[in-house]
Protein backbone atom coordinates (compact mmCIF):
# COMPACT_ATOMS: atom_id res chain seq x y z
CA UNK A 1 0.00 0.00 0.00
CA UNK A 2 1.41 3.70 -0.63
CA UNK A 3 0.84 6.54 2.18
CA UNK A 4 -2.38 8.91 2.06
CA UNK A 5 -1.58 12.25 0.46
CA UNK A 6 0.83 14.14 3.28
CA UNK A 7 2.19 17.90 3.73
CA UNK A 8 5.66 17.49 5.16
CA UNK A 9 7.29 20.43 6.67
CA UNK A 10 10.71 20.49 8.63
CA UNK A 11 11.62 22.69 11.61
CA UNK A 12 14.83 24.33 12.50
CA UNK A 13 14.31 25.57 15.84
CA UNK A 14 12.23 24.19 18.68
CA UNK A 15 9.84 26.87 19.13
CA UNK A 16 9.23 26.85 15.23
CA UNK A 17 8.50 23.07 15.48
CA UNK A 18 5.39 23.92 17.87
CA UNK A 19 4.53 26.95 15.62
CA UNK A 20 4.27 24.27 12.72
CA UNK A 21 2.43 21.51 14.53
CA UNK A 22 -0.35 24.56 15.38
CA UNK A 23 -0.62 25.74 12.17
CA UNK A 24 -1.09 21.99 10.72
CA UNK A 25 -3.85 20.66 13.47
CA UNK A 26 -3.55 18.07 16.36
CA UNK A 27 -3.47 15.22 13.80
CA UNK A 28 -0.28 16.12 12.45
CA UNK A 29 2.57 13.94 13.66
CA UNK A 30 5.92 14.74 14.49
CA UNK A 31 8.25 13.01 12.02
CA UNK A 32 11.37 11.60 14.03
CA UNK A 33 13.62 8.46 13.15
CA UNK A 34 10.42 7.45 10.90
CA UNK A 35 10.96 4.05 11.80
CA UNK A 36 7.71 3.04 13.09
CA UNK A 37 5.57 6.04 11.65
CA UNK A 38 6.42 5.54 7.82
CA UNK A 39 4.94 1.88 8.52
CA UNK A 40 1.89 3.38 9.94
CA UNK A 41 1.48 5.39 6.98
CA UNK A 42 2.17 2.50 4.32
CA UNK A 43 -0.49 0.66 5.88
CA UNK A 44 -3.05 3.45 6.45
CA UNK A 45 -3.53 2.90 9.87
CA UNK A 46 -3.02 6.60 10.47
CA UNK A 47 -3.59 9.84 8.39
CA UNK A 48 -1.75 12.85 9.90
CA UNK A 49 -2.51 15.25 7.10
CA UNK A 50 1.10 17.18 8.24
CA UNK A 51 4.63 15.41 8.84
CA UNK A 52 6.76 18.21 10.60
CA UNK A 53 9.91 16.64 10.69
CA UNK A 54 11.85 17.60 14.28
CA UNK A 55 15.12 15.61 13.59
CA UNK A 56 17.40 18.38 13.18
CA UNK A 57 16.45 20.13 16.38
CA UNK A 58 19.55 20.74 18.09
CA UNK A 59 17.60 21.09 21.62
CA UNK A 60 16.26 17.33 21.46
CA UNK A 61 19.69 15.83 20.92
CA UNK A 62 22.38 14.99 23.33
CA UNK A 63 23.49 12.03 26.31
CA UNK A 64 25.14 13.82 29.13
CA UNK A 65 25.23 13.59 32.46
CA UNK A 66 23.71 16.10 34.39
CA UNK A 67 25.07 16.60 38.55
CA UNK A 68 25.93 12.72 40.32
CA UNK A 69 22.76 11.53 40.17
CA UNK A 70 20.92 11.50 36.84
CA UNK A 71 21.98 10.78 32.72
CA UNK A 72 19.50 13.24 30.31
CA UNK A 73 19.02 11.78 27.05
CA UNK A 74 17.82 13.86 24.38
CA UNK A 75 14.72 12.48 22.49
CA UNK A 76 16.55 12.83 19.16
CA UNK A 77 19.08 10.17 20.84
CA UNK A 78 19.16 7.17 18.33
CA UNK A 79 19.44 3.63 19.42
CA UNK A 80 22.47 2.88 17.77
CA UNK A 81 23.80 6.12 19.85
CA UNK A 82 22.48 4.58 23.22
CA UNK A 83 24.03 1.51 22.07
CA UNK A 84 27.39 3.29 21.96
CA UNK A 85 27.33 5.87 24.16
CA UNK A 86 30.51 6.10 26.92
CA UNK A 87 27.72 7.29 29.60
CA UNK A 88 25.15 5.04 28.90
CA UNK A 89 27.46 1.99 28.65
CA UNK A 90 29.04 2.64 32.59
CA UNK A 91 26.05 4.39 34.04
CA UNK A 92 23.17 2.45 32.53
CA UNK A 93 24.19 -0.86 31.39
CA UNK A 94 20.26 -2.13 30.98
CA UNK A 95 19.96 0.29 28.53
CA UNK A 96 23.11 -0.35 26.71
CA UNK A 97 22.01 -4.32 27.33
CA UNK A 98 18.66 -3.67 25.63
CA UNK A 99 19.77 -1.89 22.17
CA UNK A 100 21.39 -4.94 20.10
CA UNK A 101 17.53 -6.20 21.03
CA UNK A 102 15.50 -4.26 19.03
CA UNK A 103 15.29 -4.35 15.42
CA UNK A 104 18.54 -4.69 13.18
CA UNK A 105 21.25 -2.17 12.25
CA UNK A 106 19.17 0.05 9.68
CA UNK A 107 16.41 0.89 12.28
CA UNK A 108 18.51 1.64 14.93
CA UNK A 109 20.69 4.08 13.12
CA UNK A 110 17.67 6.08 12.32
CA UNK A 111 14.99 4.93 15.52
CA UNK A 112 14.99 7.31 18.40
CA UNK A 113 13.99 7.02 22.41
CA UNK A 114 11.69 9.65 21.81
CA UNK A 115 9.94 7.89 19.02
CA UNK A 116 9.94 4.65 20.65
CA UNK A 117 8.74 5.68 24.30
CA UNK A 118 5.93 7.87 22.31
CA UNK A 119 4.61 5.23 19.42
CA UNK A 120 4.64 3.18 23.23
CA UNK A 121 4.79 -0.12 21.26
CA UNK A 122 3.65 -2.53 24.40
CA UNK A 123 6.62 -5.50 22.80
CA UNK A 124 8.96 -2.65 22.78
CA UNK A 125 12.06 -3.05 24.93
CA UNK A 126 12.75 0.61 25.71
CA UNK A 127 9.91 1.69 27.41
CA UNK A 128 9.82 -1.25 29.67
CA UNK A 129 13.39 -0.44 30.77
CA UNK A 130 12.18 2.77 30.94
CA UNK A 131 9.66 1.73 33.84
CA UNK A 132 11.72 -0.62 35.44
CA UNK A 133 14.76 2.35 35.92
CA UNK A 134 12.79 4.58 37.21
CA UNK A 135 13.10 6.80 34.35
CA UNK A 136 11.47 10.60 34.04
CA UNK A 137 10.04 10.99 30.54
CA UNK A 138 10.53 15.12 30.34
CA UNK A 139 7.54 16.58 28.62
CA UNK A 140 7.18 19.93 26.41
CA UNK A 141 5.11 21.96 24.96
CA UNK A 142 5.37 25.67 24.07
CA UNK A 143 5.03 26.65 27.13
CA UNK A 144 6.52 24.61 29.39
CA UNK A 145 8.25 21.68 30.60
CA UNK A 146 6.83 18.97 33.26
CA UNK A 147 8.48 15.60 33.90
CA UNK A 148 6.42 12.26 33.60
CA UNK A 149 7.35 9.34 35.62
CA UNK A 150 7.86 6.41 33.05
CA UNK A 151 6.03 4.31 34.79
CA UNK A 152 2.85 6.15 34.53
CA UNK A 153 3.79 7.16 30.87
CA UNK A 154 2.08 4.35 29.13
CA UNK A 155 -1.71 4.49 29.58
CA UNK A 156 -2.71 1.71 27.41
CA UNK A 157 -2.47 0.48 23.54
CA UNK A 158 -0.04 2.34 21.72
CA UNK A 159 -0.89 5.30 24.14
CA UNK A 160 0.77 7.78 26.34
CA UNK A 161 0.01 10.72 28.76
CA UNK A 162 1.15 13.42 26.45
CA UNK A 163 -1.17 16.01 25.84
CA UNK A 164 -2.16 17.61 22.61
CA UNK A 165 0.47 19.86 20.80
CA UNK A 166 3.49 17.93 23.49
CA UNK A 167 6.40 16.33 23.12
CA UNK A 168 8.96 14.24 24.38
CA UNK A 169 12.16 16.55 24.87
CA UNK A 170 14.13 13.92 27.02
CA UNK A 171 14.35 11.14 29.37
CA UNK A 172 16.19 11.35 32.80
CA UNK A 173 17.63 8.04 34.23
CA UNK A 174 19.17 7.94 37.67
CA UNK A 175 22.46 6.67 37.17
CA UNK A 176 22.74 3.04 38.50
CA UNK A 177 23.89 2.90 42.13
CA UNK A 178 26.77 0.77 43.90
CA UNK A 179 25.46 -2.93 43.76
CA UNK A 180 23.10 -2.46 41.26
CA UNK A 181 22.42 -5.30 38.79
CA UNK A 182 20.25 -5.53 35.73
CA UNK A 183 19.39 -7.90 33.15
CA UNK A 184 16.92 -7.58 30.36
CA UNK A 185 15.87 -11.03 28.04
CA UNK A 186 13.39 -11.72 25.83
CA UNK A 187 12.23 -14.60 23.58
CA UNK A 188 11.66 -13.14 20.00
CA UNK A 189 11.05 -15.57 16.71
CA UNK A 190 13.75 -14.07 14.85
CA UNK A 191 16.41 -12.05 16.35
CA UNK A 192 15.64 -8.36 15.22
CA UNK A 193 11.76 -9.14 15.40
CA UNK A 194 9.49 -7.47 18.39
CA UNK A 195 9.48 -9.82 21.85
CA UNK A 196 6.90 -12.33 21.71
CA UNK A 197 7.64 -11.30 25.25
CA UNK A 198 9.83 -10.13 27.63
CA UNK A 199 11.19 -8.94 30.91
CA UNK A 200 13.70 -6.04 32.05
CA UNK A 201 14.93 -6.40 35.76
CA UNK A 202 16.59 -4.42 37.92
CA UNK A 203 18.03 -5.16 41.55
CA UNK A 204 20.52 -4.36 44.68
CA UNK A 205 22.59 -7.21 45.82
CA UNK A 206 23.22 -7.16 49.72
CA UNK A 207 25.41 -10.20 49.64
CA UNK A 208 22.85 -12.61 47.52
CA UNK A 209 19.54 -11.13 49.04
CA UNK A 210 17.78 -9.36 46.03
CA UNK A 211 16.58 -5.78 47.77
CA UNK A 212 14.03 -3.54 45.56
CA UNK A 213 14.12 -5.92 42.63
CA UNK A 214 12.00 -4.60 39.79
CA UNK A 215 10.31 -6.52 37.20
CA UNK A 216 9.08 -5.27 34.15
CA UNK A 217 7.55 -7.41 31.48
CA UNK A 218 7.06 -6.41 27.77
CA UNK A 219 4.49 -8.17 24.97
CA UNK A 220 2.53 -9.41 27.72
CA UNK A 221 0.16 -6.98 27.88
CA UNK A 222 -0.94 -2.95 26.75
CA UNK A 223 1.80 -1.36 28.06
CA UNK A 224 4.76 -2.49 30.16
CA UNK A 225 3.73 -4.87 33.26
CA UNK A 226 5.05 -3.74 36.32
CA UNK A 227 4.89 -7.25 38.56
CA UNK A 228 3.93 -6.00 41.93
CA UNK A 229 3.30 -9.59 43.22
CA UNK A 230 6.53 -11.40 42.13
CA UNK A 231 8.31 -8.33 42.93
CA UNK A 232 7.30 -8.64 46.40
CA UNK A 233 7.54 -12.47 46.71
CA UNK A 234 11.56 -12.06 46.17
CA UNK A 235 12.01 -8.45 48.03
CA UNK A 236 14.23 -9.24 50.61
CA UNK A 237 15.16 -13.04 49.57
CA UNK A 238 17.81 -14.82 48.09
CA UNK A 239 17.50 -16.24 44.46
CA UNK A 240 16.99 -19.84 45.43
CA UNK A 241 15.08 -22.48 43.65
CA UNK A 242 12.21 -21.71 46.18
CA UNK A 243 12.34 -18.22 45.88
CA UNK A 244 12.19 -18.32 41.84
CA UNK A 245 9.19 -20.98 42.07
CA UNK A 246 6.99 -18.65 44.38
CA UNK A 247 8.03 -15.95 42.32
CA UNK A 248 6.69 -17.95 39.34
CA UNK A 249 3.44 -18.76 40.95
CA UNK A 250 2.52 -15.05 42.16
CA UNK A 251 3.27 -14.03 38.63
CA UNK A 252 -0.18 -15.80 37.48
CA UNK A 253 -1.42 -12.35 39.20
CA UNK A 254 0.50 -9.83 37.94
CA UNK A 255 0.03 -11.04 34.44
CA UNK A 256 -3.17 -11.26 32.15
CA UNK A 257 -1.40 -11.30 28.52
CA UNK A 258 -3.97 -10.87 25.81
CA UNK A 259 -3.65 -13.99 22.66
CA UNK A 260 -2.04 -12.23 19.85
CA UNK A 261 -0.35 -13.79 16.90
CA UNK A 262 2.45 -15.07 18.71
CA UNK A 263 0.20 -17.68 20.86
CA UNK A 264 -2.40 -17.65 23.36
CA UNK A 265 -2.65 -16.02 26.59
CA UNK A 266 -1.48 -19.10 28.12
CA UNK A 267 1.63 -19.79 25.87
CA UNK A 268 2.70 -16.42 26.69
CA UNK A 269 2.13 -16.83 30.52
CA UNK A 270 4.66 -19.29 29.89
CA UNK A 271 7.25 -17.51 28.59
CA UNK A 272 7.01 -14.92 31.40
CA UNK A 273 7.31 -17.73 33.55
CA UNK A 274 10.56 -18.91 31.87
CA UNK A 275 12.28 -15.65 31.61
CA UNK A 276 11.31 -14.46 35.13
CA UNK A 277 13.04 -17.43 36.18
CA UNK A 278 16.41 -16.78 33.81
CA UNK A 279 16.53 -12.83 34.92
CA UNK A 280 16.20 -13.96 38.64
CA UNK A 281 19.26 -16.36 37.64
CA UNK A 282 20.89 -14.00 36.18
CA UNK A 283 20.98 -10.86 38.19
CA UNK A 284 22.36 -13.37 41.43
CA UNK A 285 24.67 -14.40 38.94
CA UNK A 286 23.41 -18.25 38.81
CA UNK A 287 23.27 -20.58 35.65
CA UNK A 288 20.25 -19.56 33.87
CA UNK A 289 19.48 -22.76 31.91
CA UNK A 290 19.31 -24.83 35.42
CA UNK A 291 16.94 -21.81 36.47
CA UNK A 292 14.55 -21.79 33.94
C1 LIG B 1 11.57 -3.75 10.77
C2 LIG B 1 11.43 -3.05 12.10
C3 LIG B 1 11.64 -3.76 13.25
C4 LIG B 1 11.50 -3.13 14.50
N1 LIG B 1 11.74 -3.87 15.62
C5 LIG B 1 11.67 -3.26 16.83
C6 LIG B 1 11.95 -3.96 18.02
O1 LIG B 1 12.30 -5.15 18.02
N2 LIG B 1 11.84 -3.28 19.20
C7 LIG B 1 11.47 -1.97 19.26
O2 LIG B 1 11.38 -1.41 20.34
N3 LIG B 1 11.20 -1.28 18.13
C8 LIG B 1 11.31 -1.88 16.93
N4 LIG B 1 11.04 -1.15 15.80
C9 LIG B 1 10.61 0.26 15.94
C10 LIG B 1 11.82 1.19 16.07
O3 LIG B 1 12.44 1.01 17.33
C11 LIG B 1 11.37 2.64 15.95
O4 LIG B 1 12.50 3.37 15.65
C12 LIG B 1 10.73 3.31 17.14
O5 LIG B 1 9.66 2.59 17.66
C13 LIG B 1 10.17 4.68 16.75
O6 LIG B 1 11.18 5.60 16.72
P1 LIG B 1 11.32 6.63 15.52
O7 LIG B 1 12.31 7.65 15.95
O8 LIG B 1 11.58 5.90 14.28
O9 LIG B 1 9.87 7.33 15.55
P2 LIG B 1 8.91 7.73 14.35
O10 LIG B 1 8.58 6.52 13.54
O11 LIG B 1 9.41 8.91 13.64
O12 LIG B 1 7.64 8.17 15.21
C14 LIG B 1 6.85 7.23 15.91
C15 LIG B 1 5.73 7.98 16.63
O13 LIG B 1 6.26 8.75 17.70
C16 LIG B 1 5.97 10.15 17.50
N5 LIG B 1 7.17 10.85 17.95
C17 LIG B 1 8.45 10.69 17.51
N6 LIG B 1 9.30 11.42 18.25
C18 LIG B 1 8.55 12.07 19.17
C19 LIG B 1 8.87 12.96 20.23
N7 LIG B 1 10.11 13.37 20.51
N8 LIG B 1 7.84 13.42 21.00
C20 LIG B 1 6.56 13.03 20.76
N9 LIG B 1 6.21 12.18 19.77
C21 LIG B 1 7.20 11.71 18.99
C22 LIG B 1 5.67 10.30 16.03
O14 LIG B 1 4.82 11.42 15.79
C23 LIG B 1 4.98 8.98 15.73
O15 LIG B 1 3.63 9.03 16.13
C24 LIG B 1 11.15 -1.76 14.56
C25 LIG B 1 10.94 -1.03 13.38
C26 LIG B 1 11.07 -1.66 12.16
C27 LIG B 1 10.87 -0.87 10.89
Amino acid sequence: MKAPPLSYVRAATLSEAFQLWRDAGPDARLLAGGQSLLATLAFRLSDPGTLVDIVRLHELRGISQVGGTTIRVGALATHAELGRHDLIRRHLPLIAEAVPLIAHAAVRNRGTIGGSLAFADPAAELPACCVALDAMIVARNAADERRIPAAQFFTGLYATALRPYELIAAVEFPIAKPGERTAVLELARRSGDYAMAGVAAKTRLAGATLIEPQLVFFGVGDRPVVAERAMATISGQQALPATIAAAQAALAADLDPPADRHGSGRTKRHFARVLLARALARLAGLDEARAA
